[in-house]
């Protein structure tokens, strides 16, 4: 059987999950190529297994370049083990309230290995995985990589996915879209969203950036527009260093949005050194849906 057809049936087994983007109505997977909707929008699988719902064409700067290392970055330098297993033992407490099999979205998962890495972690076979991004070079990534998952290249703010499909959504380091994360959540689902803060790779911010407002984050913003959507029923910071070598600094600097629009002699500053203390500073903001349709709120807290 072809990476393909493995890739369609596991996606049959999960049919029920999937609403087609153009028209919201369910799906199948006809002849373990393609998933068709009622009204016949038909979305081919691809050679790698994943499938691409989007329904524009869009520009992406992400190139096949900053996804292999980001992938070396975060397979294989161990600068985000620990966050890792932070999420996953949010995710394991979660499936532990509600004993069921569950379905974690990450959405802008680029080329899928924070999405692994948890799922490897949480190491429990009721779990399945769905990674979602705009852009194709980085699904096509995953899918070649991660044969366990299901990975779509789609549209956050228009995705492939039902309403109340979703048991746990991730967003790491990337844009959201709110609402469509809450129509795609079951009611008592956690939203668990990565954000920088002051000091997350300040290492590279001053070396990258002369102007003191670059030079670090602010989250404040992103936390009260993600405290308005959903109840937010804990927050963790993770805040350590790690040395990195320079094929890692190298790496990091590729990887990251930061250096699209600065000075060469500035990246090669950064990168030219044999190792580097890099921070690294994050909130993990752990979110259920705040209100149903009724109006009734799902305010349990579970930590
Ligand atoms: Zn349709």
């Amino acid at each position: 059987m072809t990476s393909k057809e493995k890739s369609a049936e596991l996606v049959n087994k999960y049919v029920h999950v999937f609403s087609c983007p153009i028209c919201k109505s369910p799906m199948k997977v006809t002849h373990l190529k393609s998933l068709v909707c009622l009204n016949n929008h038909t979305f081919d699988f691809a050679k790698q297994g994943y499938v691409n719902m989007l329904t524009r064409s869009t520009n992406s700067h992400y190139n096949r370049e900053l996804f292999k290392a980001r992938h070396q970055i975060i397979m294989e330098s161990g600068l985000h083990v620990l966050l890792h297993e932070k999420i996953s033992e949010v995710i394991n407490e979660h499936m532990n309230a509600i004993n069921e099999e569950i379905l974690i979205l990450d959405a802008g998962c680029g080329e899928g290995s924070h999405l692994q890495r948890i799922l490897d972690e949480c190491n429990n076979e009721t779990v399945i995985g769905v990674g979602i991004d705009i852009s194709k070079e980085g699904i096509r990534m995953a899918a070649s990589n991660y044969k366990d998952s299901i990975w779509l290249v789609g549209d956050l703010a228009n995705s492939p996915l039902a309403v109340q499909s979703c048991q746990v959504i991730l967003n790491i380091l990337s844009p959201a879209n709110y609402k469509d994360f809450r129509r795609i959540l079951v009611p008592d689902g956690l939203v668990i969203k990565v954000v920088p803060r002051s000091n997350y790779l300040k290492e590279l911010r001053e070396t990258l950036f002369d102007d003191t407002d670059k030079k670090s984050y602010k989250n404040d913003e992103t936390v009260s527009l993600f405290k308005k959507h959903f109840h937010l029923v804990d927050i963790f910071n993770l805040r350590y260093t790690q040395e990195l070598t320079q094929t890692e600094l190298t790496n990091l600097a590729q990887m990251s949005p930061l250096a699209w629009n600065s000075k060469k002699e500035h990246i090669d500053h950064f990168t030219n050194q044999d190792t580097s203390e890099i921070t690294i500073d994050l909130d993990i903001l752990v979110g259920i849906n705040k209100l149903t349709k009724g109006g009734r709120e799902y305010g349990k807290c579970m930590y």
